[in-house]
């Protein structure tokens, strides 16, 4: 059994995908040719945002957006505790201080409350600016930006949307990559929407912002002349093979690929909701599956669990084995786990089962039979 079954989706979609990369060979324009064109049209309008700029990879996205908003030393950018390690990294290398704030246990992502405490936090200190919240569409469940925008407007703060896990997910027939000045996702081959290598992609409605982004990821160029340079920026593109086979998976994720995964998801749900606690989608909130990710009751019946899945040769994963302020590259802010009780919690209980589109009922049924005979 495979965690993200990509070989099962190339089969079903190869007689697209394969004429997609010979017509980029035909045509030979490797970097910035018409697919990568035809791509950010599509996902743009997709996500209801006027410009979809794509890059080398999500971690790029990220970088390129807090780049566009200026964030460097001296300021703060306040993001998950649990996430993945990107949605953070991508702020240290400009230089500015990433707060992390403690999750909501319910959904496993940014909790507005925590939130505005660290904010106030920040303020009070006087120390550094506040910036940018970037909060994540973790395991696909777009974030509560019905509270999140409210705080950022309230203490003068953009919003960066890292939707790395959510493409294709929604809030109220809103779509991830919408929420936000700005917005950014990943095309690893594992994500919702993945290609065959690293891959990414800005959303942004600002026509400024867009001109920018354009210019920083390619090294700062004038939009008019290669060779002149109006700032400092870093080359990455989107390459054209990337974005060839992009399309047909883009179009085989909204025209069937996020139903299937819905019901697989709903296949566990009906089996295990009993036994473990299943993903929470709050009213409103549809998710792309990134991840199906339970909890069980302590740490100890977690790894119970997943030990009885290694044996059946069930692969199983741990998103995250802890939270971003117990990394060693963070290790010199001195962070108590004290401050993080949720993310602590969930970084001994968590356990992500494997999901994808091409998934069986079957698969699910054994699955689960050896969750519900291993929970103590
Ligand atoms: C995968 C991921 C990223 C980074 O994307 P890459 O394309 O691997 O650079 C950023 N944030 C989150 C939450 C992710 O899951």
């Amino acid at each position: 059994m495979q965690f993200r079954d990509l070989k099962a989706q190339y089969l079903a979609l190869k007689p697209q995908i394969d004429s997609a990369v010979q017509s980029v060979m035909d045509k030979r324009e490797f970097i910035l040719g018409k697919p990568v064109d035809e791509l950010e049209e599509m996902l743009a309008e997709y996500t209801q945002r006027k410009h979809c700029i794509t890059c080398a990879s999500g971690t790029d996205a990220l970088q390129l957006s807090l780049m566009a908003m200026g964030v460097g030393c001296g300021d703060a950018v306040f993001t998950s505790d649990f996430t993945y390690f990107a949605s953070s990294a991508a702020a240290s290398i400009l230089g500015a201080t990433v707060v992390f704030v403690d999750i909501d246990s319910k959904t496993f992502n940014i909790s507005p409350q925590a939130l505005e405490l660290a904010i106030e936090q920040v303020i009070r200190e006087g120390i550094l600016t506040p910036k940018v919240i970037i909060p994540v569409d973790l395991f696909g469940l777009p974030a509560e930006y019905s509270k999140i925008i409210p705080i950022a407007e309230k203490y003068g703060l953009k919003v960066l949307e890292d939707a790395a896990q959510g493409f294709g997910s929604s809030i109220d027939k809103k779509p991830a990559c919408s929420f936000g000045d700005i917005s950014a996702t990943s095309f690893f081959p594992a994500k919702p929407l993945g290609c065959y290598g690293d891959g990414g992609a800005i959303f942004v409605d600002d026509d400024m912002l867009n001109a920018r982004l354009r210019s920083l990821r390619a090294l700062g160029k004038s939009p008019f002349d290669k060779y002149d340079n109006l700032e400092i920026g870093i080359n990455s593109r989107l390459d054209t093979m990337q974005a060839a086979i992009l399309i047909p998976k883009f179009k085989a994720l909204v025209d069937f690929e996020l139903e299937s995964v819905n019901k697989i998801a709903e296949y566990y749900n009906q089996r295990l909701c009993d036994y473990v606690i299943t993903p929470y989608i709050p009213c409103g909130y549809i998710s792309c599956r990134a991840q199906y990710t339970i909890s069980l009751a302590d740490e100890c019946s977690r790894n119970r669990v997943r030990n009885a899945l290694t044996e059946s040769k069930i692969p199983s994963m741990i998103y995250y084995p802890k939270g971003l302020h117990q990394q060693k590259a963070y290790e010199n802010m001195k962070l108590s786990d004290e401050l993080y009780p949720n993310t602590i919690h969930a970084s001994k209980t968590v356990l992500s089962l494997p999901i994808h589109p091409y998934m069986s009922e079957e698969e699910v049924d054994i699955i689960s039979e050896i969750i519900k005979s291993n929970i103590i």
